[in-house]
């Protein structure tokens, strides 16, 4: 109750015109991550486990959701916002994922990026199990992993400051990686950017595998046709479409309240 009580004191403030930043406001961000969660949730890219977070503007500190809180019922209310030391700023005594230095330290060394996730997914575990077997770009929305999708090779959960800069480090400028019997990490500039991206990545990974399984040798986007594609491409466009896809048909099933408006 006490952190509800915080967020609909954050949410007068910022209706008043108070600490809005340009881009989204910290209420927006938190409904959209709460929102992202759930219908990340609902396709089986977030299960028991995994976590997005948002870079809070202007301030060295990320918006995310609390250690236990099942994915399927994340609220904007319940979502804190802590430090790039770890420490909870907003929402305490509620405490941040065990693996929050993964998005510490991504946010830290890549300023382009705005929202990470990092989820257990099954084709990312998968492939990262695979020897020489890297996923590969074949579908037209997979230009976003042109650049390869690196391994991380160590398989323990990320805990430790060290453990987060040598992710970021695997990670570098790709905007995904996948962690070896472990998971992944995808990156975006925003937080309905990330998700679009979460079910273009699971898209073009089933597609793959399908093609591997059927015997067939797959025929991966070259560089043209990145550069192709590339040139049509209207991200933003994209990216508004189908969250407002997701979000309208999350609202018709009863999985995101309807009063959810600032997303
Ligand atoms: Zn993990």
């Amino acid at each position: 109750m006490e952190s509800r009580g915080l967020f609909l004191g954050i949410l007068a403030r910022e209706l008043k015109g108070m600490d809005t930043v340009v881009g989204y406001s910290d209420v927006q961000l938190r409904t959209q991550l709460a929102t992202t969660t759930r219908i990340l949730h609902e396709h089986g890219i977030l299960d028991y486990s995994g976590h997005i977070s948002a870079r809070a503007p202007g301030r060295d500190a990320l918006f995310v959701q609390q250690r236990t809180d099942p994915r399927s019922g994340v609220a904007p209310e319940g979502i804190l916002l802590v430090d790039f030391n770890g420490n909870v700023l907003e929402g305490a005594p509620g405490k941040p994922p065990s693996e929050t230095e993964i998005h510490i330290q991504i946010l830290k060394a890549r300023p382009d990026v705005n929202s990470v996730i990092h989820s257990h997914l099954e084709m990312a575990v998968l492939f990262s199990m695979m020897k020489n077997t890297p996923i590969q770009p074949i579908r037209v929305r997979a230009t976003r992993w042109k650049t390869g999708v690196p391994v991380h090779q160590d398989p323990s959960h990320i805990k430790a400051t060290d453990q987060g800069v040598s992710l970021a480090k695997t990670l570098a400028n790709h905007n995904a990686a996948l962690i070896r019997g472990h998971g992944m990490v995808l990156v975006a500039e925003s937080v309905p950017a990330l998700m679009i991206d979460c079910i273009h990545f699971d898209e073009n990974a089933k597609a793959y595998l399908a093609i591997l399984n059927s015997g067939r040798e797959a025929v991966p986007l070259t560089e043209q046709d990145v550069y192709a594609i590339e040139g049509r491409e209207l991200r933003e466009h994209h990216i508004g479409k189908l969250w407002k896809y997701y979000v309208q048909n999350g609202r018709e099933s009863g999985l995101l309240p309807k009063d959810w408006k600032a997303a």
